[in-house]
């Protein structure tokens, strides 16, 4: 399997367990083809090509410079020139490193982040929300994040992969979607009955497991661990947190408790006013719990060995 072909099954794996079910997906990559097609030259000089099959521009292969199929990734969550100069320095000591894959955006993928979030609208709309609102809500969050993504120095670790000659790329919401939809499935079937039964299931899985270990855990934000789950939305998926403002209409919709990566005190503090529970099941270990679901479906009858770094473990299911 060459990177490209690792790029192209982890897309397709983002796609298969995209919440929003695939029709949302095609329609709207048919969408992208037609204003393409309908775009003059001048324009489609700036047109990212990929954008043509892949739903997800937060996930992008950034440098590569072979075809050779991968023996051996080094898989971490944050990539940055300090990874790739410890992935340079294990080749040089005789490490085969084919590739350097990391969970959160750099690059391309990082500039156009905020391009994933209106995904978050759909989502809302299988949970009750009326899309007019939802849609209403996300906008003005999606400007808001790429405003504050504007600053930024993307290309940083991109350029640092190409001067020291090591394939980069990076996987985010195909890999978020892998944990809204396994753990979204377990709470379907499981029934959790209380927010402490959500926190026994996440602690059956060895990504939660580590993250106890090592100080992270799941955490009951608001709530407790007697009150009862209700109906559980797990919100993970979409690049990044969603309005603060739709608390209140998640109050009136069927959702009783969310299960999320993490919250700041703004939203936080919004969903305590509309009482609703609120379980962090911690940022790294489901970021981890993505990563590993997403490996097991792309590299399933693969021998590529796997090296970890910058908070990622690898458990095989
Ligand atoms: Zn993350």
């Amino acid at each position: 399997m060459t990177l490209k072909e690792f790029y192209k099954k982890a897309i397709q794996t983002g796609i298969d367990n995209d919440p929003r079910g695939k029709k949302i997906i095609t329609e709207e990559l048919e969408d992208i083809k037609k204003t393409y097609n309908e775009m003059k030259d001048k324009e489609k000089e700036y047109f990212d090509l990929e954008s043509l099959e892949n739903p997800y521009p937060d996930t992008a292969i950034h440098y590569n410079n072979t075809e050779n199929a991968l023996k051996s990734i080094m898989v971490g969550i944050d990539i940055e020139g300090s990874e790739l100069m410890i992935a340079k320095t294990l080749k040089t000591n005789g490490r085969l490193i084919d590739a350097v894959i990391g969970h959160h955006p750099e690059g391309i993928a990082f500039a156009k982040l905020h391009g994933v979030i209106k995904m978050q609208a759909d989502i809302l709309a299988l949970y009750g929300v009326p899309i007019n609102i939802a849609e209403g809500l996300i906008e003005p969050r999606i400007k808001e994040v790429q405003r504050r993504l504007m600053p930024s120095n993307h290309f940083r670790t991109v350029d640092a992969a190409k001067l020291l000659d090591i394939p980069l790329m990076n996987v985010h919401t195909p890999a978020d979607n892998m944990v809204v939809t396994y753990l979204q499935s377990r709470f379907n079937n499981d029934k959790p009955y209380k927010l402490g039964d959500i926190i026994e299931l996440l602690m059956e899985l060895p990504e939660y497991k580590d993250g106890r270990k090592n100080g992270f855990g799941p955490e009951i934000i608001l709530g407790s661990k007697d009150r009862k789950a209700g109906n559980i939305f797990v919100d993970m998926t979409g690049g990044t947190s969603g309005s603060k403002d739709i608390f209140q209409t998640l109050a009136a919709s069927k959702i009783n408790t969310i299960v999320g990566m993490h919250i700041g005190d703004e939203h936080r503090k919004e969903a305590e006013k509309y009482q609703i529970n609120y379980v962090i099941a911690g940022h790294i270990s489901s970021d981890n719990l993505g990563m590993n679901l997403l490996l097991d479906n792309v590299l399933v009858k693969e021998n590529i060995d796997i090296i970890e770094c910058s908070g990622f473990r690898r458990f095989k299911r």
